[in-house]
C-alpha cells in the first residue's frame, strides 16, 4: 500500500464518516508562538480551547509537521522524521470517545476492500490514563483485548496546553510488531526498549477545565461544557507497517533517495555498516524537511526557522561526506525526492526551479565554509605540531565550529588525518558554556505563548528562538 494511498484512504473514510476534509497548512506555524506546524492540531487550536466558533463540527487533514526536538532520533529509530504527515481527525463539541475510538479503530482494523486498513487488532495495545474507564471500557466493546490496555498516571498520558484551561486524558495506540523487535510488553510497558511496539495514533480527549499548578498537578475542576477530540496518526509510520519494511525512512516516499545515495557513494544500503545506513537515513529525510521547508517559503539564515533549515541542509551534506561523496550532492538528491513526494504536493514540481536554487546554493555556501575552514584548521594543526604537539586545543577547535560553522567530527576527522588530536573535552565544556548562555538569552526573549498539548514539551522547546550555534551540537554523529 502506497503511501499516498494510505494518505487517500483516510481523507476518503473521514470524508465520509461527514467530517470537512481540510488541507494541510504550511509548515510556518499558524500558531505565532511556535516556529513550525509540530502536529496536525496547530491550525485548529482556537476551537480546541475554543476562543473561536469552530466553522464545522468535524474536521479530518492530513498536516504536513517539522519536529526539530526529533533531529538526534532520525535514522537511529525506526520510526522519527524531521519531517512527518500527521493525519487527524477533530471533533469540536460533536463525538467524543466512544465515536474517536470507534472511528480510529474500524479504520485501523476494517477490510483493505473497504478503504480501511486491516491491522490485527489483537496486535494494538492502547495506553490510557488510568482513572478513564469510559475510554477502557469503549477499547474493549471495539476488541481490544483488556490485558493489552495500559493504565497510566496523569504524568503520562494527559494532554493540558501548560495554563488553566482545557485538558484532557489520550489514548495512545500501538502496534506489536512482534517478537523479533523486542521484549515482550511486560507489566504492560509498551516501551520495553527495542524497536517492538511502534506508536501510531494519539487520540486526545479534551474533557475538562483545570486550574492553576505546575506540570501535571493541577486540579480538574470541572466537564468542559463543549468538548473536543484531537487525534493524530503518523503516515510515514502506518505506511512502513503497511508496506513490510523495516522503519520509514525505506517506504516509498523516502526510499528512493537512500537509493541515489548508494548510487552517489558506491555503497551499499544495509550492508552491515551500522553508521553508513544512519547517514544514508539522515540524507533521505533531511533532503525532504529541507524541500519542504522551502516550498513552505523558508529561507536558509542564520536564526529560526531558516537556521534549521541550515542545519537540516548542512547535515545532510556532512553525511554524504562521510559517505564519501565530496561533489554537490543535493542536484543529485533533491530531485528524486521531489519525484516521490509531488503526487501528493503537486506544487513541488511547479515551484522546481525556486526551491533548488535555494537548496543548492546553500549547498554551496557550505562547500565554501568547508573550504575557508579547513585552511584554518591547516595552520592550527601545523602550528601544534610545530610546537612539538599532538593535542589541539578546544579553543581552536570551537572557534573552528562557532565562527567558520565547522562540524567538530570534521575537525576531529581531517586533524587525525595529519597525526593531531582534538581536546574534545575542553571543546564540549565550551560547548555547554556557549548553550547556557544561549539559552539564558532564550528565556529573557520569550513571551508568554499558549502551549499546545501533549505537545507541550515539543511546543516550549521550539517558542525558543534558536540561536546559531554553529553547525551542530557535540553529541551529533553525523
Ligand atoms: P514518539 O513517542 O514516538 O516520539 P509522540 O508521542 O511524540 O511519538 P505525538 O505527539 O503523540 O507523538 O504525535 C502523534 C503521532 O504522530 C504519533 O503517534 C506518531 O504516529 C506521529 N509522530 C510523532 N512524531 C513523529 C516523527 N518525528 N516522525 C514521524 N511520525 C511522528
Ligand atoms: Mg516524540
Ligand atoms: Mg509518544
Ligand atoms: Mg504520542
Amino acid at each position: 500500500m502506497r503511501t499516498a494511498d494510505i494518505r487517500r484512504r483516510y481523507l476518503d473514510y473521514f470524508e465520509a464518516h461527514d467530517h470537512t476534509i481540510v488541507p494541510s497548512a504550511s509548515l510556518i506555524s499558524p500558531d505565532p508562538s511556535i516556529l513550525f506546524t509540530i502536529a496536525g492540531m496547530v491550525p485548529f487550536i482556537p476551537y480546541i480551547i475554543g476562543t473561536e466558533p469552530a466553522p464545522y463540527p468535524r474536521a479530518a487533514s492530513v498536516q504536513k509537521c517539522i519536529r526539530t526536538n526529533d533531529i538526534e532520533n532520525v535514522g537511529r529509530t525506526t520510526r522519527h522524521g524531521t519531517f512527518f504527515q500527521m493525519m487527524g481527525n477533530f471533533s469540536f463539541g460533536d463525538y467524543f470517545k466512544d465515536g474517536a475510538v470507534d472511528l480510529a479503530w474500524e479504520f485501523l482494523t476494517g477490510p483493505e476492500d473497504e478503504g480501511k486498513l486491516a491491522f490485527d487488532g489483537s496486535r494494538m495495545w492502547v495506553t490510557i490514563w488510568e482513572e478513564d474507564e469510559v475510554a477502557a471500557a469503549a477499547l474493549v466493546r471495539v476488541g481490544v483485548d483488556p490485558d493489552q490496555i495500559v493504565r497510566l498516571p496523569r504524568e503520562e498520558n494527559f494532554w493540558d496546553t501548560g495554563q488553566p484551561g482545557p485538558a484532557g486524558p489520550c489514548a495512545e495506540f500501538h502496534y506489536d510488531r512482534g517478537p523479533e523487535f523486542g521484549p515482550d510488553a511486560v507489566g504492560g510497558d509498551v516501551d520495553p526498549g527495542g524497536d517492538r511496539y511502534l506508536e501510531i495514533w494519539n487520540l486526545v480527549f479534551d474533557q475538562f477545565l483545570r486550574g492553576e499548578g505546575t506540570g501535571k498537578s493541577y486540579p480538574l475542576i470541572k466537564e468542559l461544557d463543549a468538548k473536543a477530540i484531537d487525534t493524530g496518526a503518523g503516515l510515514e509510520r502506518i505506511a512502513f507497517l503497511k508496506q513490510g519494511v523495516a522503519n520509514m525512512y525505506e517506504i516509498d516516499e523516502v526510499r528512493p533517495v537512500i537509493t541515489r545515495a548508494e548510487e552517489l557513494s558506491g555503497k551499499a544500503y544495509g550492508s552491515g555498516d551500522v553508521e553508513n545506513d544512519v547517514r544514508m537515513r539522515v540524507v533521505a529525510d533531511h533532503v525532504r524537511s529541507a524541500l519542504m521547508l522551502v516550498a513552505d517559503g523558508v529561507r536558509p539564515g542564520n536564526e529560526g526557522r531558516g537556521y534549521v533549515l541550515r542545519r537540516l541542509v548542512r547535515r545532510a551534506v556532512r553525511a554524504m561526506r562521510l559517505l564519501g561523496v565530496t561533489t554537490p550532492s543535493l542536484p543529485e538528491l533533491l530531485p528524486v525526492s521531489v519525484a516521490v513526494m509531488k503526487e501528493s504536493y503537486p506544487e513541488l514540481e511547479a515551484d522546481f526551479q525556486r526551491i533548488a536554487g535555494i537548496v543548492y546554493g546553500e549547498e554551496d555556501a557550505f562547500r565554501r565554509t568547508l573550504e575557508s575552514g579547513t585552511t584554518i584548521l591547516d595552520s592550527a594543526v601545523r602550528r601544534v605540531r610545530d610546537g612539538g604537539g599532538t593535542v589541539l586545543g578546544g579553543e581552536d577547535a570551537f572557534k573552528l565550529h562557532d565562527t567558520y560553522g565547522f562540524p567538530i567530527d570534521l575537525t576531529v576527522e581531517m586533524a587525525a588525518e595529519q597525526g593531531v588530536s582534538i581536546d574534545t573535552e575542553a571543546f564540549t565544556s565550551l560547548m555547554q558554556e556557549q548553550r547556557q548562555r544561549a539559552r539564558a538569552d532564550a528565556l529573557t526573549k520569550k513571551t508568554g505563548h499558549v502551549d499546545t498539548s501533549v505537545y507541550t514539551a515539543l511546543a516550549s522547546d521550539l517558542a525558543q528562538p534558536v540561536q546559531f550555534l554553529g553547525y551542530t551540537d557535540a553529541t551529533a554523529q553525523v
